[in-house]
């Protein structure tokens, strides 16, 4: 059985001060874990949250990256770059990034190849607006956001992780409900199981609202394979409670 997968995502927050004491937490709080743990922290912090895990289980990710890996791109951060500060995630496709960013599907699947080159897990994230699921379009649309990350990964897509993160549960408070959840992982799991054999080992991680008080019962449906956590990320004590969660 493989391990679950529970990464932080913590946007455009911390400073120093506060991620010294957060990290310090989490690596004291894992020690014991059965899963897998991650924070995806601002490029800026990438030194220091490195130097803070040494030596222990905490893995370290960022929040996007460049689908280039070097030259005239002003503003970029490119994959080896990642690589030189012991990255092993990054996010793809946060539908932050597609939104305020114009990130297009052939843009994301393109950031998921070169991460992918370069040795590091790229966190694909997929999910529906509301007004998607109000008019009956999240399989078509999840779908679609998949299928060009499929396309343009051939048989390196059983090395990507997958996020179902439905737009209207993030940073909103309202969760899908594990149900709801479950039936969108099963078709992406299905999606990807057309591509490959070994769809069985990839981590497709629900985000949206995923809290300590929630985490349990999603992570108990049997396509939920970990999270990816916003809010609640930045508590260490919350954290904890769903790293504990996905045992
Ligand atoms: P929240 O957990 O704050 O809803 O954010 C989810 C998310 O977007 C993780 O990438």
């Amino acid at each position: 059985e493989k391990k679950k997968l529970i990464a932080g995502n913590w946007k455009m927050n911390g400073t120093l001060e506060a991620n010294d004491a957060l990290v310090r937490a989490v690596v004291a709080g894992i020690k014991d874990a059965k899963c897998t743990v991650a924070v995806c922290v601002p490029a800026p912090y990438f030194a220091q949250v490195q130097m803070l895990k040494s030596g222990s289980a905490l893995e370290l990710g960022a929040q996007d990256v460049s689908q280039h890996t070097q030259g005239a791109y002003t503003g970029e951060v490119s994959a080896p770059m990642l690589r030189e500060f012991g990255v092993r995630y990054a996010i793809v496709g946060h539908s932050e990034r597609r939104q305020y960013h114009g990130e297009t599907d052939a843009l994301v699947a393109e950031k998921a190849k070169t991460a992918l080159a370069n040795g590091i897990t790229p966190i694909v994230c997929v999910g529906e607006t509301l007004a998607d699921r109000e008019s009956g379009k999240t399989e078509e649309v999840v779908k679609r956001q998949m299928a060009a990350v499929i396309h343009t990964n051939g048989h390196c897509i059983s090395e990507i992780v997958v996020a179902y993160e439905p737009v209207w549960a993030i940073g909103t408070g309202k969760t899908a409900t594990p149900e709801q959840a479950q039936e969108v992982h099963a078709l992406l799991r299905k999606q990807l199981a057309a591509a490959t054999a070994h769809a069985e080992r990839v981590n497709i991680l629900y985000g949206g609202s995923m809290n300590a008080g929630n985490a349990a019962s999603l992570l108990a449906q049997p396509d939920i394979d970990g999270g990816l956590i916003g809010g609640a990320s930045l508590k260490a004590a919350d954290f904890l409670t769903i790293v504990a969660a996905a045992q």
